[in-house]
């Protein structure tokens, strides 16, 4: 996946897709990010009860053309950062001596597919 150069770095909410300078901190987890706002969406999402103030998570609301516009690439820098961590965790099987047969197994492609795609080297 192809990005600007100023989005390769930029670390971004995968829920709400703002990103780390609008939000602060965020929670990483396995190629996604969550911000503060968005954990207090899920709490209560998974407490069953009604979200307290819009009834709409952070992701859930309407967007303007504008807004949809300005997301788009902030969506493009959530596929990186998953594309990013699926990269580092099939580096850590490589070298907990997984096979290439085996990884590229467990991502239904071959293991030349998964060696091209992963292994960085050409
Ligand atoms: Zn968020």
């Amino acid at each position: 996946m192809t990005t600007a150069p100023h989005q390769q770095d930029e670390v971004t909410c995968s829920f709400c897709l703002r990103s780390e300078s609008e939000l602060g901190k965020l929670v990483q987890g396995p190629g996604v990010y969550i911000c503060e706002e968005c954990i207090k969406a899920c709490s209560q999402l998974v407490a069953g009860s009604d979200l307290a103030t819009s009834g709409r998570a952070p992701w859930q609301r309407a967007l303007s053309d504008e807004e949809l516009l300005t997301q788009l690439p902030r969506l493009a820098v959530v596929g990186t950062q998953a594309e990013r961590a699926l990269t580092e965790l099939v580096r850590k099987g490589r070298a907990q001596g997984i096979t290439w047969t085996r990884i590229g197994a467990s991502l239904g492609m071959t293991r030349q597919s998964a060696w091209e795609r992963f292994s960085g080297e050409q």
